[in-house]
Formats: C-alpha cells, sequence, structure tokens
C-alpha cells in the first residue's frame, strides 16, 4: 500500500501536510508530519511532496517519482547533501491514519483530490 500524489493536480497548498500533523500532534504542528511539501529555489513555482515511509522516502515531483531506500539516502553523501529530505528522515513513518475515523487525513484534506491509496 502506498500514497501516490498527481503532480498534474499538486498546488503546493500544503494542507496535506497540516493535516498530517494534525494526525500526529492533534495540533497543526508541521514538524511531525509523514509528507511535506517543498520548493526549489532554482525554479519559479516549482514544487514537490516528499513522503516518509517506514523504509522508504518517496519523491513525487513534476517530472516523476523517486523511491528510495532510507537506509540508502543515508549512506549516499550526494543525498544525503539534500538538506530538504534530513529532518522528515527522523519522523514517524506514514501508518495511513490507521487509527483515525475516515481514513488517510491528507487524502481528506487535500483540495484538488492529488492524493490517493493504492496498491
Ligand atoms: S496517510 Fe495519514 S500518516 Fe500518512 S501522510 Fe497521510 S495524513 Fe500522514
Ligand atoms: S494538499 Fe494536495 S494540493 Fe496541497 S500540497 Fe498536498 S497534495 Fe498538493
Amino acid at each position: 500500500m502506498r500514497l501516490a500524489i498527481d503532480m498534474t493536480k499538486c498546488m503546493g497548498c500544503m494542507a496535506c501536510e497540516m493535516a498530517c500533523g494534525y494526525h500526529r500532534d492533534d495540533g497543526f504542528a508541521f514538524l511531525s508530519s509523514s509528507i511535506q511539501v517543498y520548493r526549489s529555489k532554482e525554479k519559479k513555482d516549482y514544487s514537490g511532496v516528499m513522503l516518509k515511509e517506514d523504509e522508504y522516502l518517496v519523491l513525487s515531483r513534476p517530472e516523476g517519482l523517486e523511491v528510495s531506500r532510507i537506509g540508502a539516502i543515508e549512506e549516499d553523501p550526494e543525498k544525503e547533501a539534500d538538506a530538504s529530505a534530513k529532518p522528515l528522515l527522523l519522523r514517524e513513518g506514514c501508518d495511513f491514519c490507521e487509527a483515525m475515523d475516515g481514513g488517510p487525513m491528507c487524502i481528506r484534506f487535500c483540495p484538488v483530490d492529488a492524493i490517493t491509496l493504492g496498491e
């Protein structure tokens, strides 16, 4: 099971990040979210979404999907140099909001239905 994010729909609003923080902490705390929006300093109007799973980091970007094993990121100096992913690696992996009535919070709060749950 994995969350899929359609980057042709995503507008980088961060509602998923806020909803996940609420799921984790019963408050709007971005620091505990398993999902994180990032923007590029180099490219205008560019954003992607990072998702921390238990063993993988999933990057959804306009140019495609990248799935990396977390141990491999920590061993790879080039990937580790990507500072934007570091805080996320320390957080809990997505649990698909299994204890929440109504299912994954990020899916429920995405205003453009960009997130789906697949196999
Ligand atoms: S499914 Fe739940 S735990 Fe996973 S990213 Fe979405 S809100 Fe966070
Ligand atoms: S809530 Fe939906 S549109 Fe907003 S950043 Fe997350 S995936 Fe993108």
